[in-house]
């Protein structure tokens, strides 16, 4: 038992064969595509706990950037704290150094993830890689046991960690990717931020040069197919944030058919206007440590990108949103429901 005292003591092992999997909703796609904001609808299902960027609760020098949505510090909130402690405790290991070490190695993304990616397979005999699902793994059973539930919202969004997540014994992995029209993500990367570990920006955030955003983008979404291509017979869907913020009652049911959950109650809330609260989302957009939110659509990019810097992402990754069944020129700016994206493509398979 720790001093924090939430989880039962006769939880202190790894899954045991007779439990079923930790099941783990994992959405991906590029940064500033609403990930946060779905995360936190997402959590307020009962049986389930939304944990944010996961990935960062791992990071040593974290905890001096960001806070828990819940307005704790990593270390002090009860979650976090106690998560971190029983972590300790399955992998024997008290220092998360070792952990960050091998997170880089097997998920940064970097020189187009080609090494990662290929040291990310099943029969790797690398030594890292085994301890690497080992501290993963005790990473969801110290969440289940910390919250007592066994079905885990995370939007760390990098598809590499799909990947990892997928290799990870004891896992029952399903996956979202969320895609949004990149006019809007590269908008959201051209605006500024302070720093501010109380209202959730972890450093000073420069403008992105558009086609940066745009490759950036780009990128991010190609490797997520990769990955669904890669795992059929992982249960996995594909969501746009415009269909997300006009109609998320069928956004919630096409993500709830992928899940194995019923998210009509809080399909009904939303639509009754309620606040969704965040609970203790760990990193991500800032919009998190805003407390309860309603869901608004935000199309700021169609006033605020010139026509020139309009054409220069469509010349860059209009093929790759033609995929997706965004249009050039969207035709209804009064609804946000501007881009007709093609029905969500989905790959749902019994589990
Ligand atoms: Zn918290």
């Amino acid at each position: 038992m720790t001093e924090s005292g939430i989880y039962p003591s006769t939880a202190l092992k790894l899954a045991s064969n007779d439990e079923s999997p930790i099941r783990v909703v994992y959405v991906m796609g590029a940064g500033r595509s609403g990930s946060t904001v779905l995360d936190t609808i997402l959590n307020n299902h009962e049986d389930v706990i939304g944990v944010g960027e996961l990935v960062h609760l791992f990071i040593e020098g974290s905890a001096q950037k960001e806070n828990c949505s819940c307005g704790e510090a990593r270390d002090t909130c009860e979650i976090w704290h106690s998560v971190r402690e029983h972590w300790s405790e399955l992998t024997g290991i008290s220092s998360i150094t070792e952990h960050e070490r091998l997170m880089t190695k097997f998920t940064r993304v970097q020189r187009l993830a080609i090494p990662e990616w290929h040291r990310l397979r099943p029969g790797n005999s690398d030594p890292d890689f085994a301890e690497c699902l080992r501290q993963t793994q005790a990473t969801y059973q110290a969440i289940a046991d910390a919250t007592g539930k066994r079905v885990i919202i995370e939007s760390s969004k990098n598809p590499l960690r799909a990947k990892l997540l997928c290799l990870t014994p004891g896992l029952d992995v399903r996956m979202v990717h969320m895609v949004r029209d990149v006019r809007g993500v590269v908008w959201s990367r051209m605006k500024p931020f302070a720093k501010s570990k109380e209202g959730g920006v972890p450093g000073d955030m420069k403008p992105k040069p558009i086609h940066l955003a745009t490759g950036y983008w780009m990128f991010m979404n190609f490797l997520s197919e990769q990955v669904r291509r890669a795992f059929p017979d992982q249960p996995s869907t594909r969501i746009h944030y415009e269909n997300f913020v006009t109609s998320p009652d069928q956004t919630l049911t096409e993500i709830g058919k992928t899940a194995g959950l019923d998210y009509s109650r809080v399909a009904q809330r939303l639509a009754a206007g309620d606040a969704m609260a965040p609970g203790h989302l760990y990193a991500g957009n800032r919009v998190r440590t805003a407390g309860p939110i309603t869901l608004r659509s935000d199309m700021e990019w169609m006033k605020r990108l010139t026509p020139g810097q309009q054409r220069l992402t469509w010349l860059l990754a209009g093929h790759q949103l033609r995929q997706y069944g965004y249009h050039r020129r969207p035709s209804d700016s009064n609804t946000g429901n501007v881009n007709d994206p093609q029905p969500a493509e989905s790959i749902v398979n019994a589990a």
